[in-house]
C-alpha cells in the first residue's frame, strides 16, 4: 500500500511497501561511509516496521470551506498544514485520539490558531504513550492561557479514549511553530506516564526527550550495552548522555557511572531516573561533553569504558582529542549520523581500532538510521 501523503508531509524517504529496499539502500550507505575503518555488520531491521511511534504530534486549523477543524503537520520551512488523519507510523491510538480532539474542538467550539493572523486557540496536540507500561499522556496546547470547558472537554475526552492515563494543558505564546510552550497544568492524571526500557523504568513529562521507537531503542541499546563487555568492575563515562537512559542501564553491570549532558532538564530529569531505578553508582554533570572531558584528561582520571552519543552534529574535534587522551580501553560510539561518525572515526582511528560497526534502523521509512561502533585502544602506553 502507498502512502497518499507521502509528498505533502515529506517525513519519509520510502514508501509504506518499500521497507526490503530501504534497508539495501541504507546499508549501501553505510558500507560506503564506514567500510574503510572495518566490517559493517547486516543493520538490524524492524520485524514490524509499522505504527512505531510512541510520540505523535500534530498542528490544528480550521477548514473554513468544510467548517470544521483539521489536524496534520506543517509541511517543512512553512506555516502550511498538510492534514493527516492516520499515518502508519504513528501509535495508532494516538491517531485516534487526535482525530477525537478534532471533533471535541468543533464541538465545544474551541477555534483552531492562525498563525497568520495570531487567533484562536488550539495549537497543538501531543500524544505519548509508554508502549511497555500501556500509559497514554495527551498534551492539549493552546495560544492563550484561559481553556474554556476544560473540565467538560477532559471529561468528554476521556469517555471516548478511557485507555488515557494524564491529560496536561500547555500554552504556548511563542510565535514559531515548535510545538510546546513553557508552561504546563495538569488537568487529569499525574502529568507524565513512565515507560519502562531494558528492564530499567523511565519518566517522560510533556517535554522529555525519549526515543521514539522504543521496539529498536532497547535493540539499540542492547547492542551497545553488549559492545561494552561489562563485568562489574568498570569506571564508565556516559557523553551526551540525555536523560541517562544508557548510563542507568549499563550502571547495572558496572562499578560506576559519570554521565555528562548540556540540557539542564535532561540532567534533572537523569537524577530522578536514576533514583526511581535504584541505582546509586551514577552521577550527572550538566556541563558541555568537551570542557569536562578535557578536564577530566587533564587530571588523569580513568575509565574502562566511555560511551558517546553525540547529536547529529557528532562531537567536536577538542573532544575527541581528549578522549584520545582520556585513554579508556574501550569507546561505544553510538551515532545518528553515519557521515559525522566517518569524521570522528578518522581521529580516533589514530589510537583505536573500529572493532564492530552494526546499524540499527530506528525510524524505518525515513532516511534515518543508527549505528553503533566498538573501538578498542590499541596503542601501548607511551614510555615516560
Ligand atoms: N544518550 C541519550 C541522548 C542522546 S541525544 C539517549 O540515548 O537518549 C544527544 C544529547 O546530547 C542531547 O541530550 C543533547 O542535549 C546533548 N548535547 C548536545 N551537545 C552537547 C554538549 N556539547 N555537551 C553535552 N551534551 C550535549
Amino acid at each position: 500500500m502507498k502512502c497518499k501523503q507521502f509528498k505533502k508531509c515529506g517525513a519519509c524517504r520510502f514508501q509504506c511497501d518499500e521497507y526490503e529496499h530501504s534497508i539495501a539502500y541504507k546499508q549501501n550507505y553505510l558500507n560506503n561511509l564506514l567500510s574503510e575503518f572495518g566490517r559493517v555488520n547486516g543493520i538490524i531491521p524492524m520485524e514490524k516496521p509499522f505504527n512505531y511511534r510512541n510520540k505523535v504530534q500534530a498542528a490544528f486549523y480550521f477548514d473554513f470551506k468544510k467548517k470544521k477543524t483539521v489536524s496534520g503537520v506543517y509541511q517543512s520551512n512553512s506555516k502550511s498544514i498538510t492534514p493527516i488523519d492516520y499515518c502508519a507510523l504513528d501509535n495508532r491510538q494516538a491517531d485516534e485520539i487526535i482525530l477525537t480532539v478534532r471533533k471535541l474542538a468543533d464541538d465545544f467550539k474551541l477555534r483552531a490558531y492562525d498563525i497568520r493572523s495570531k487567533t484562536g486557540f488550539l495549537r497543538h496536540i501531543l500524544v505519548r504513550k509508554g508502549f511497555n507500561t500501556g500509559e497514554i499522556m495527551v498534551v492539549i496546547v493552546s495560544a492563550t492561557p484561559v481553556f474554556p470547558s476544560k473540565n467538560n472537554f477532559v471529561k468528554a475526552l476521556l469517555e471516548k479514549h478511557p485507555e488515557i492515563t494524564t491529560v496536561v494543558h500547555n500554552i504556548n505564546q511563542s510565535n514559531t511553530n515548535l510545538a510546546l510552550g513553557e508552561q504546563s497544568h495538569t488537568l487529569y492524571g499525574k502529568g507524565y506516564i513512565e515507560d519502562t526500557l531494558c528492564s530499567c523504568t523511565f519518566r517522560i513529562s510533556p517535554a522529555s526527550f525519549y526515543q521514539i521507537n522504543p521496539v529498536q531503542t532497547e535493540i539499540l541499546y542492547n547492542t551497545a550495552i553488549d559492545f561494552a563487555g561489562l563485568t562489574g568492575k568498570e569506571a564508565v563515562f556516559d557523553a551526551y548522555c540525555g536523560t541517562g537512559t544508557i548510563g542507568i542501564i549499563a550502571s547495572k553491570s558496572a562499578k560506576q557511572v559519570l554521565g555528562v549532558e548540556l540540557n539542564e532538564n535532561a540532567v534533572k530529569d537523569a537524577v530522578s531516573n536514576a533514583k526511581r531505578n535504584g541505582a546509586e553508582n551514577i552521577f550527572f554533570i550538566e556541563a558541555d561533553a568537551t570542557k569536562l572531558i578535557n578536564d577530566l584528561a587533564k587530571e588523569k582520571e580513568h575509565f574502562d569504558v566511555v560511551f558517546m552519543d553525540p547529536p547529529r552534529a557528532g562531537a567536536s574535534k577538542e573532544f575527541l582529542l581528549s578522549l584520545l587522551k582520556l585513554k579508556p580501553e574501550k569507546i561505544v560510539y553510538i551515532s545518528c549520523n553515519p557521515e559525522t561518525l566517518a569524521r570522528d572515526l578518522k581521529t580516533l582511528n589514530r589510537k583505536y581500532r573500529v572493532e564492530k560497526i552494526q546499524g540499527v534502523d530506528m525510524f524505518p521509512f525515513t532516511r534515518h538510521l543508527e549505528t553503533v561502533v566498538l573501538l578498542r585502544r590499541y596503542v601501548k602506553e607511551e614510555k615516560k
